[in-house]
Formats: C-alpha cells, structure tokens, sequence
C-alpha cells in the first residue's frame, strides 16, 4: 500500500502554531496585525487559485491581505517605484510580487527593490545569496513546505539519500540547499536532477524520498523511481479534463496510477504540498512582522 501523506494536517498544525504567535503579538504586546501586500501585475494570473487561497488562509490566521493590482502594460520603473513605496511603508510587514511578470518585466530586478525582511516569497537574489551563505532570511515557502511535510510524517532525512528533480532559482536550488543543511530535517545526500540528465532512473536510483519539481506530468513512474522510496511532488500543471467545469484539473509530476503500491510513501496534488506551502508564506510573514514589530518596540 502506497501511504497518502495528506498537506491538510500539517497546514493546521502550521497554522496553529501561527496564531498562538499572532495572538501573543496582537494581545499582548499590543502590535497591529500583520499586513501583507500582493503586487499583481494584470488581475488575471494563471495562478488564481493560488492568490485566492493566499488571501483566504491569511484572512483565518488574522493577516490583513491587501491586494494591488497593477496593469499588464506597467512600466519597470513604475513597478520599481511601487514596491519602493512599500518598501518605505510603516505599516506594511510583508510584500508578495506575484509572477510570473508579463514577459518585459524583470522579477530579480524589480524584488530587489524590497528588502530581504519585506521579500516574503524569499526569492529576490538577497535573499536567495543568504540562504546559499548560511544565513538564511526569508527561505521560499514551497521549499519549507516540502521540507514540513516530511519531518510531519517522520520520514527521515538526515542520512538518506535525497534526490531533487529540477534546479530552479525558486524552488529546486533553494530545497536542495536546505536538505544540504546540519541538523535534523536536512543532512541528507543530494543528487541534483534537471531536464539534461541524460538517464534520470539511474540518477534516481538508490533514493530514500524524491522531490519532484518539474512540473512534468507523468515523469515518475516506477520505471524510474525506486522502489518504497517517498515522493513529496511538488510539481503542479494543468492537464485537459472535460469532466470537469474548468476544462482542466491540476496533476502533479508523480504518475499515480503506475506508483501506486510501488512507492512507499506520495504526496497527493492537489491536497499536498500546495496548502502546505501557504501556511508556510503565513509563516513567513508572521516572521517579518515579528522581526520588525520587536525590533521597533521601546
Ligand atoms: P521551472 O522554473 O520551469 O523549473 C522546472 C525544473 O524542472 C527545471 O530545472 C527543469 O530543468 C526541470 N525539468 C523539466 N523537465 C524535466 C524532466 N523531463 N526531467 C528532469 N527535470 C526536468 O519551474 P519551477 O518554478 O521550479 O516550478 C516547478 C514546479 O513546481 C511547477 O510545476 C510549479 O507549478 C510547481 N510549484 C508548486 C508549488 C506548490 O506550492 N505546490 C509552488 C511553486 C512551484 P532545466 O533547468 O534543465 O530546464
């Protein structure tokens, strides 16, 4: 039997852990709530169902979400000009850039405007080159996430043997890095698969847990995975579906069907790692707000 592992419960125990801090800043220290800001650029992103989730989850924990919208046509410097003034804002904690940017943006350049405290998504090249220093600010969410997910159901990760499938700035660079850290829920042994890995069974073989971040349905099947290794599928596309309203539905990398009772252990999608990595942004921005609310309290 293939184990399911759930995102669900490991997003409540996150979020819990979430409000006690909240509650504590709010009640007893008397600090405003946190506020986040998305900067989007065009209202309608791929990503909607994303945003929304955003805003509804940090809407439970007592986040003030606020959303700026800006047109598709923007200029780099008025986006520049934006998120200086946010910057530069006394009430605002937290700052999402929400791409992808249409194609004339530039994402490195425009975040580099925040500073790495305010840069919630943790993927401005400050905070990007800290976290490859050792000196982590703000990690991206999705890489936390993956990470919670398998310390949740105790999947051990010091020792084993770890492969990473994808090598993006965003999520496969800064995930390989963390499980390349001392302590508990890193010290593990990293291959490092991308789409020029010439035979990726061989390059996964002798893997205790995957983390597939490719966005490639079908790519895992138990021709190419181990056998009882785990996959945390971090992989997340839009695949035709005419059963359903939308005309598509969302599949991650792992191939279901073929590995089921093959592996040990697979995270769904939906319902894996995508709930799992919101909590972890709310995560991050009660951070920022923690860090600066402490620092500015006579
Ligand atoms: P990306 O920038 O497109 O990177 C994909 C990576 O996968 C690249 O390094 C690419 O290799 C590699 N790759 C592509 N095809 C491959 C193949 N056949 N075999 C091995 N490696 C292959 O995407 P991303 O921004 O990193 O995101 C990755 C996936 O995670 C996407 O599906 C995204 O939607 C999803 N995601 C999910 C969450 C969540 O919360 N669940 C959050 C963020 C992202 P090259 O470098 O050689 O091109």
């Amino acid at each position: 039997m293939t184990e399911r592992l759930e995102g669900a419960p490991v997003a409540s125990a996150i979020l819990a852990g979430l409000s006690g801090r909240l509650n504590a800043g709010i009640t007893q220290k008397r600090w405003p709530a946190p506020t986040l800001v998305s900067v989007q650029v065009s209202a309608t992103s791929p990503f909607s169902v994303y945003l929304r989730n955003q805003a509804r989850i940090a809407a439970q924990v007592g986040i003030q979400f606020e959303t700026t919208v800006l047109s598709p046509d923007v200029t780099a410097t008025s986006l520049a000009r934006r998120l200086a003034a946010l910057e530069e804002d006394e009430t605002v904690d937290a700052v999402l850039l929400e791409h992808p940017l249409p194609g004339h943006l530039d994402y490195e350049g425009a975040v580099s405007h925040l500073s790495a405290e305010k840069d919630v998504d943790g993927v401005s090249p400050l905070n990007l080159g800290l976290l490859f220093a050792g000196r982590p600010i703000q990690v991206p969410a999705v890489a936390r996430a993956a990470i919670a997910i398998v310390r949740h159901y105790a999947v051990p990760l010091a020792g084993a043997r770890v492969a990473v499938v994808g090598r993006s700035a965003s999520v496969g660079l800064p995930l390989a890095r963390l499980l390349l850290g001392r302590g508990a829920d890193a010290d593990a042994t990293v291959v490092i698969a991308h789409s020029r890995t010439p035979d990726l069974a061989s390059a996964l073989s002798g893997s205790d847990v995957i983390f597939s971040c490719a966005g490639q349905p079908h790519l895992l099947t138990r021709e190419n995975v181990p056998k009882d290794c785990t996959i945390v599928d971090i992989g997340l596309s839009a695949v035709p579906d005419p059963t359903r309203p939308s005309g598509v539905r969302s599949v991650g990398d792992a191939d279901a069907a073929s590995l089921d009772g093959w592996a040990a252990r697979v995270t769904p999608v939906p319902g894996g790692v995508g709930p799992v990595t919101v909590a972890e942004l709310m995560g991050n921005v009660v951070w920022a707000w923690e860090s600066r609310r402490a620092g500015s309290t006579p």
